[in-house]
């Protein structure tokens, strides 16, 4: 084992593959939660790997539709009025990204993690034995309209085939024979075969947890109130005591905002809030993600029912659910099925969002043995695995898989 005792903060499912990950390369590792691993954002997401979305969300013609989208009640975008303080910094870098450089750059930066994601997750996924919870049978997202379906085919979908995303477009009838419980909603759509989703994202955390203790790592069930950092060591304040790391790594999602502005970084993540219901859809079933892309949202089969997820609700992370929200979704879920399915459970959640749509990945400039992991947006289950890897190398001071700069926390200062 190497000397270096190395202190996780946050047990989603970033903190847990960059815990797993320091762990095989031969470091003493500690994860820190308040809560259970698994149990914020990385419990509710709409379980796809999904290895297409290599586009970052600004740009000009998506910020002109904004205003719009925010004040259509039944759109997938929605916002608290007490958060619009909050939401302006965000808003002034979402602007800056929307430029064709910028874009370009995010673009090819997404790239660069897709490509070595599938292989860092199947090393995580081998280690714990998880692949059971794993399923490879593609994913599809619909249009309900020809002139949707020909703009995206002309616009989204043209990028991503020529990112290298493995892609095909189906007309109405090719749909009913992948998923003959899908409802006539539709015009076609895009069926991407090479996309896996996870029938359980807690189970998952819970099984990369179960491996990290059961490999010798330790989980403290604590609160971190504050990170210090020095030249020797980080010391972290925990709700009654003080624990030393010769490093750590901040993977505390949404809550990352708040460390980062103790040590002085400037950060305009916001919660970007989503929710799932948990459905019981009777005799039908589903064997893969369908999502209706126009109204962003997807249903995915899962262990204990149909998961219904989606919406974009920039809203304080403890803000109390908002059924306007749930019932948008059913009533998009009952088009989607063609039936009346029943409500098992609901969630709200927030995803850790930057601007640029990029996650924070490295070192802190000023504080170099303070290291980040944070702000994966609607992409955290997908880039946990290749996070955990660029960490540990970086750790570990070898030579990065990736160009870490896109993910630098300072690029925002
Ligand atoms: C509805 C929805 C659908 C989604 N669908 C997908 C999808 O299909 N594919 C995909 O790739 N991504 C998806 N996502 C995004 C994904 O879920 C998130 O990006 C990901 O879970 C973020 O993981 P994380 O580990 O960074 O954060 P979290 O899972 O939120 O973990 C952060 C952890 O830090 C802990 N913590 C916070 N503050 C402290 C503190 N001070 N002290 C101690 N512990 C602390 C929290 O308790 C928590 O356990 C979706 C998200 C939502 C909401």
């Amino acid at each position: 084992m190497k000397s270096s005792h190395i202190g996780i903060i946050g047990g989603g499912v970033v903190g847990l593959a960059t815990a797993l990950t320091l762990q095989a390369a031969g470091y003493k590792v500690t994860l820190i939660d308040k809560e259970a691993p698994g149990m914020g954002a990385s419990f509710g997401n709409a379980g796809l790997f999904a290895d297409y979305a290599r586009l970052p969300f600004p740009r000009f013609s998506m910020m002109c539709k904004m205003p719009g989208m925010l004040l259509d009640k039944t759109s997938p975008l929605s916002m608290q009025g007490r958060y619009l303080p909050t939401l302006v910094p965000y808003g002034l870098e979402f602007f800056k990204a929307c430029f064709p450089a910028k874009y370009r750059q995010g673009k090819a930066a997404m790239k660069s993690l897709q490509e070595h994601s599938r292989q860092a997750d199947q090393q995580l996924l081998r280690i714990t034995n998880a692949q059971d919870l794993i399923k490879s049978e593609g994913c599809l997202g619909l249009f309900s309209t020809e002139d949707g379906f020909a703009k995206a085919q002309g616009g989204d979908l043209k990028e991503r085939r020529e990112q290298g995303v493995n892609l095909e477009f189906l007309n109405a009838a090719q749909v009913r024979e992948l998923e003959p419980d899908i409802a006539d909603f539709h015009v076609g759509g895009v069926f991407y075969p090479d996309t896996r989703f996870t029938v359980s994202p807690v189970e998952l955390s819970r099984r990369y947890a179960l491996h990290f203790e059961n490999n010798g790592g330790v989980i403290l069930l604590d609160e971190v109130k504050a990170v210090l950092p020095n030249d020797d060591e980080v010391s972290v304040r925990l709700s009654n005591s003080v624990a030393t790391y010769d490093q750590v790594v901040v993977c505390t999602g949404v809550a990352s905002k708040e460390i980062l502005t103790q040590l002085g970084v400037k950060m305009p993540m916001v919660s970007e809030r989503g929710y799932h219901l948990t459905l019981d859809i009777g005799a039908k079933s589903l064997s893969r993600p369908v999502g209706w892309l126009d109204k962003s949202v997807f249903l995915t089969p899962m262990e204990d029912g149909i998961r219904l997820a989606g919406t974009a609700e920039f809203a304080f992370a403890d803000a109390p659910l908002n059924p306007q929200r749930t019932e948008g979704m059913l009533e998009h879920a009952k088009v989607m099925l063609g039936n009346n399915p029943t409500i098992k459970s609901t969630w709200v959640g927030s995803r850790p969002s930057t601007p640029d749509t990029l996650p924070v990945i490295g070192p802190l400039e000023k504080f170099p043995r303070v290291k980040v992991a944070f702000g994966h947006g609607h992409l955290g289950l997908t880039f946990a695995a290749i996070t955990g890897k660029l960490i540990t190398e970086c750790i570990q001071g070898e030579a990065s898989s990736v160009d870490l700069k896109p993910f630098s926390a300072s690029r925002f200062s």
